[in-house]
């Protein structure tokens, strides 16, 4: 454990890359070997917009990371935050509950703020209008969105105090779950449905890139499935009923350009339609 701590706290930006392409290309074999969607799509045409808001997002997180350093070494040397205030944690306890509550506060408070604030949504909103979820998807994030989360992973660090290590552990794992969970792969449905108990599966983040309410409005988490389960967020959607995209802003092609992406959060307001509203 404190090896894997020990690592962690000296990561180098190299190994940070490395798992980012890795888990990409792994992800992206295992679509050609298991799809959940036999896409008729050029892969390659439709990841260069997904690829270039990876590189915003990285580009956007490499500036800010000495924000998290400094506040990461503040709350060690003051001993401030959530887990450095429950006495007598074994280390492993401490990793985790600062990961499960940076995944809270980083990824499933944000994602949700997202969904709920006007003009958050629609910078939220270019990840949605992918209308082929895969591997690529999963860090489509306009330059304003990286920043938004960003400031609440800042806050997470803050609140609850990690250490270096966490944060990147954090990070990393973070990388691969959502990845993983975007990928356009179909594991066993019992596989699937058991993991979904404790992490964000394939099919459980597919139900939130339905183009329609209340489903778009379902499934927040990034790696832990628990916070859906506990704040009743949770949505079950045959993957087989699943539409990707939003139903208001149906231009396929304008949906896969980059000029027209970084433009979309200052459209007009408009939300998914709902489901049930509609019948
Ligand atoms: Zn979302």
């Amino acid at each position: 454990m404190e090896t894997l701590f020990n690592y962690f706290e000296n990561i180098t930006s190299q190994h940070r890359s490395l798992i980012l392409v890795g888990g990409l290309t792994l992800f992206w074999l295992l679509e050609g070997a298991l799809p959940l969607f036999k896409f008729k799509y050029k892969k390659w045409k439709h990841a260069v917009p997904n690829i270039f808001f990876t590189l915003t997002t990285i580009v956007i997180n490499f500036s800010l990371a000495f924000l998290l350093v400094e506040t990461s070494d503040w709350v060690q040397e003051n001993q401030f935050g959530i887990i450095n205030w429950i006495p007598n944690l074994p280390l492993w306890a401490y990793i985790l509950l600062g990961v499960l509550l940076l995944d809270f506060i980083g990824a499933y408070l944000a994602h949700y703020v997202e969904h709920k604030v006007k003009p958050l949504w629609m910078v939220h909103l270019v990840h949605h209008t992918d209308h082929h979820v895969d591997t690529t998807t999963a860090n489509r994030h306009h330059p304003l969105e990286s920043v938004i989360r960003f400031v609440f992973t800042l806050a997470g660090v803050f609140i609850i105090g990690t250490p270096i290590a966490i944060v990147f552990i954090y990070q990393s794992l973070s990388l691969i779950a959502t990845q993983f969970s975007h990928a356009n792969i179909k594991l066993p449905n019992k596989v699937d449905k058991i993991l979904s108990y404790i992490l964000v599966s394939p099919n459980m983040h597919k139900v939130h890139h339905h183009y329609m309410l209340p489903y778009t409005d379902s499934n927040y988490g990034n790696i832990f499935s628990i916070w859906d389960r506990l704040f009743g967020t949770f949505m079950k959607l045959d993957p087989k009923l699943i539409v990707y995209g939003v139903d208001t802003f149906p231009d396929e092609k304008a949906n896969g350009k980059i000029g027209m992406l970084l433009k979309q959060p200052f459209h007009k307001y408009r939300k998914p339609t709902s489901l049930n509203a509609s019948k």
